[in-house]
């Protein structure tokens, strides 16, 4: 069965990390894989999750399964919490499914649509996360593509965005970063925001949210803006949330799909159907990222803390920015309107290879740099090997 087997090509991002992690040279840093790093270069876990842990580890008596929807308060307070007020989800006009990260749940709102409307085609902005083009093929949606971002400018393509929605056909999904857009951080405006909602329902066409760095750009309630904005004008959308980034559970596979439907039955519908799909893919979620977040969002002095927490990484993230966009290198200066751990340079794949050989500093080969890898002991090395390789 296997003998003739081809793996695929290796994910350009993963071989970024396979070479930092070989190279021994001391001063080395990693601006690859997107995690949040603390100013000394550290992932850490956050304050408030060790408490909520801390506290788990005292009270929990069993590990049973928690059944293929998930943890139903975990749902709960989330969707609280990203989307409060909103009317879609206190009608229950919302299906709330615990999934193993923003990767399940990206996984599992696919295979909800494809169940119901296998010809619907992936409307997909490049560049975008290396995943989800592929994770739309293994569910057999084909993909269509446009340009979502102008490298030269250094801002969303908004002309090409609405032509990709003009062209698509009724039940069409399309693909969009609810904040922080892995990888170029450009962002739209709330007008904008408000143009493409009118524009897909005209198209009748369903939006795909991937809401995987709430958190990240201006606190966890305000980065679903733009997906609230999307939600109250549609009557249907598909949500992928992660709390890897915002609670910093990377490992503990921590997430959920929502889908906003057009009535609370219709809504019950997607969760069961959901839920069997979840059944085949997962069985279960994994339970103790979720308890840890259940943990924080129901009490009042924990949430306070981990917020407090997401603020301080916010404002380290926004210093480096600043510092980046200061920096007088070409183009630097439009990182300061973008959002998120990533910017893009504009560095030609030459000088991307010379960044690594001799400054052994670490990027993706498109010149994506996760901006939290940059701190106060190594940023200036940076912006010198930026310098001396664009010359
Ligand atoms: N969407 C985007 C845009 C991402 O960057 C990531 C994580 N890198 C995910 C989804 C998936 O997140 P998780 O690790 O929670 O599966």
């Amino acid at each position: 069965m296997f003998e003739n087997l081809s793996p695929p090509p290796a994910d350009s991002l993963m071989e970024v990390g396979r070479l930092f992690r070989a190279d021994n040279r001391e001063a080395k840093i990693d601006l690859g894989v997107g995690t949040y790093r603390n100013g000394e270069g550290r992932i850490e876990v956050m304050a408030a999750v060790k408490e909520s842990e801390r506290r788990l580890l005292e009270t929990q008596t069993g590990k049973g399964y928690v059944g293929p929807g998930g943890d139903a308060l975990f749902c709960d307070l989330l969707a609280n919490t990203l989307f409060p007020e909103l009317g879609a989800l206190a009608e229950r006009q919302m299906a709330l499914v615990q999934t193993p990260g923003g990767t399940g749940a990206y996984r599992l709102g696919l295979e909800l649509a494809a169940l119901r409307f296998p010809s619907a085609r992936l409307i997909v902005g490049t560049p975008t996360w290396p995943n989800h083009i592929p994770t739309a093929e293994r569910v057999g949606l084909r993909c269509v593509t446009y340009r979502h971002y102008d490298p030269a400018s250094g801002v969303v393509d908004f002309g090409a965005l609405l032509a990709a929605v003009a062209d698509a056909r009724p039940g069409d999904l399309f693909l969009l970063h609810g904040c922080c857009h892995n990888p170029t951080g450009a962002v739209l405006s709330p007008q904008q925001w408000g143009a493409l909602a009118a524009a897909l329902l005209a198209a009748r066409v369903v939006p795909i949210i991937d809401l995987a760095y709430a958190g990240m750009a201006s606190g966890m309630t305000a980065d679903a803006q733009a997906t609230r904005q999307l939600i109250e004008v549609l009557p249907e959308a598909i949500i992928a949330i992660s709390c890897s980034k915002s609670f910093g559970l990377y490992s503990e596979r921590t997430g959920m799909l929502a889908v906003r439907a057009t009535s609370t039955a219709s809504a019950d519908a997607c969760r069961q159907t959901a839920e069997s799909l979840a059944r085949t893919l997962w069985s279960n979620p994994p339970d103790h990222g979720a308890a840890i977040v259940r943990t924080i969002l129901s009490d009042a002095d924990l949430s306070s803390a981990w917020r407090a927490e997401l603020h301080a990484m916010r404002k380290r993230l926004a210093g480096v920015r600043a510092l980046l966009a200061g920096s007088g290198y070409p183009g630097a200066d439009r990182i300061a309107a973008q959002e998120g751990l990533f910017a893009m340079l504009t560095l030609s794949p030459m000088a991307i290879e010379a960044m690594r050989e001799h400054h052994a500093i670490y990027m993706d080969p498109s010149g994506r740099i996760n901006i939290a890898g940059l701190n106060d002991h190594n940023i200036d090395r940076f912006l010198a090997a930026v310098r001396t390789v664009s010359v």
